[in-house]
C-alpha cells in the first residue's frame, strides 16, 4: 500500500474565487473559495485518507502511529503542507517567521518557508516579492509612513513560473493567479499591508507590524527561479528547488515512467492529465502521499505532477 489519496479541504477566503471548480473540477462549497489544502496534517485543515487500509484516518494520526510509512524522521509533526490557491483578488502583503522565530514568538513547531508553481496567470498578473529597504530602520520608516509603492517590489508572472519564498521574505500573491504552493506545515502569517481594504462593516484586517519588521530579511531582492530540466525514461523532471525545508520537482510523466524507490515519503499533486500510478487511478486535482517503497512504481497515461519531499531529519 504505497499510495495514500488525501481528501481535499476547501477554505473560504475574502480574496478567493471559483477557479478551483472551473479549472480543477473540484466540487467546492458556495462562496469565495481561495484555498484547497491538498495534503495537510495541520489542524486548520486536516487531510483524511480516502481509501484502502487507512481509509478515514487523518494524516496527523498516521504520522504519529505509522511513522515507518514516512521514513526515519525524528520530527514530531508532519513537516509539509500542499495547497492550491485561487486569487481572484490581491492577497494581503505578508511575511512569515522561520522555525526559531515561530517557536520563540508563537510557540509553533515550524516557521513558513513556501514556494509557488504558477498554474494560471491572467494577462498582466503580478506578485509582490521582496522590498527595496537596505536597513531595518529604513524598512521600519517606510512601513510607518506607508511608502508602499517605493518599498514593495513587484514581479510579473506567467503560467509555468516558479517562485521560492523563504521565511523572512515579504510577499503577496496578486489577483488573477492560481498557484500550487509547497510550504512548511504552518499557518502563521504576519500581515504588513492590506491595501487599506475594509470589509462590509467598514473594518480593516489586523496588521502585525512589530513581528513583521522583526522577522523580515533586509536587504531582500529575490527573483524568479530558473529550473533545471532533465529527460528520463517516460518523462521529464524539472528541479524547482532543493532546500533544507523541502525539495520540489515538476514532472511530465507518461507510460514507461517509474517513481524510483526512496527511504522517505513523497507528495504528488496532479496538475493535469490522467493515468495510474502503481495501478491507482489519478486525475487532475488529485493529491497523494507516496509512502516509503523499495519497489519502483509504474506510471501509465499522461500527467503533469508537482512532487515534493523532505530530507530525513
Ligand atoms: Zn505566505
Amino acid at each position: 500500500m504505497a499510495i495514500l489519496t488525501c481528501t481535499p479541504v476547501f477554505q473560504e477566503r475574502l480574496w478567493g474565487g471559483r477557479k478551483l471548480e472551473t479549472s480543477f473540477g473540484y466540487s467546492i462549497p458556495k462562496g469565495r473559495i481561495g484555498e484547497c489544502w491538498g495534503i495537510s496534517a495541520h489542524p486548520n485543515g486536516m487531510s483524511v485518507i480516502e481509501s484502502g487500509e487507512f481509509a478515514g484516518t487523518t494524516l496527523a494520526t498516521l504520522w504519529e502511529e505509522n511513522r515507518e510509512l514516512f521514513g526515519a524522521y525524528t520530527l514530531d509533526e508532519f513537516p509539509l503542507l500542499i495547497k492550491l490557491l485561487d486569487a481572484a483578488d490581491d492577497l494581503s502583503v505578508q511575511v512569515h517567521p522561520n522555525d526559531e522565530e515561530a517557536m520563540r514568538l508563537e510557540g509553533e513547531r515550524y516557521g513558513k518557508t513556501e514556494c509557488w508553481y504558477v498554474v494560471e496567470a491572467e494577462e498582466g498578473a503580478e506578485l509582490i516579492l521582496g522590498h527595496s529597504a537596505t536597513t531595518k530602520e529604513e524598512l521600519s520608516n517606510k512601513v510607518e509612513n506607508g511608502e508602499w509603492d517605493d518599498l514593495l517590489r513587484r514581479q510579473p508572472v506567467k503560467a509555468g513560473d516558479f517562485v521560492f519564498v523563504p521565511s523572512g521574505t515579504i510577499h503577496a500573491i496578486g489577483k488573477g493567479i492560481v498557484i500550487l504552493e509547497t510550504q512548511q506545515s504552518s499557518d502563521t502569517t504576519y500581515r504588513v499591508y492590506d491595501f487599506d481594504r475594509t470589509d462590509d462593516e467598514g473594518k480593516t484586517r489586523e496588521l502585525h507590524l512589530n513581528q513583521a519588521i522583526e522577522v523580515t530579511t533586509v536587504p531582500d531582492c529575490p527573483t524568479l527561479v530558473t529550473p533545471t530540466s532533465k529527460n528520463v525514461s517516460g518523462g521529464t523532471v524539472q528541479t524547482l528547488v532543493e532546500t533544507e525545508e523541502f525539495n520540489v520537482y515538476r514532472m511530465d510523466v507518461r507510460d514507461g515512467f517509474a517513481v524510483h524507490p526512496l527511504d522517505r515519503f513523497r507528495l504528488i499533486s496532479v496538475l493535469d492529465g490522467e493515468g495510474t500510478l502503481d495501478g491507482v487511478s489519478l486525475q487532475k486535482g488529485d493529491h497523494v502521499v507516496v509512502t516509503v517503497t523499495n519497489q519502483p512504481l509504474q506510471v501509465s497515461g499522461s500527467m503533469e505532477w508537482i512532487v515534493s519531499d523532505r530530507m530525513t531529519v
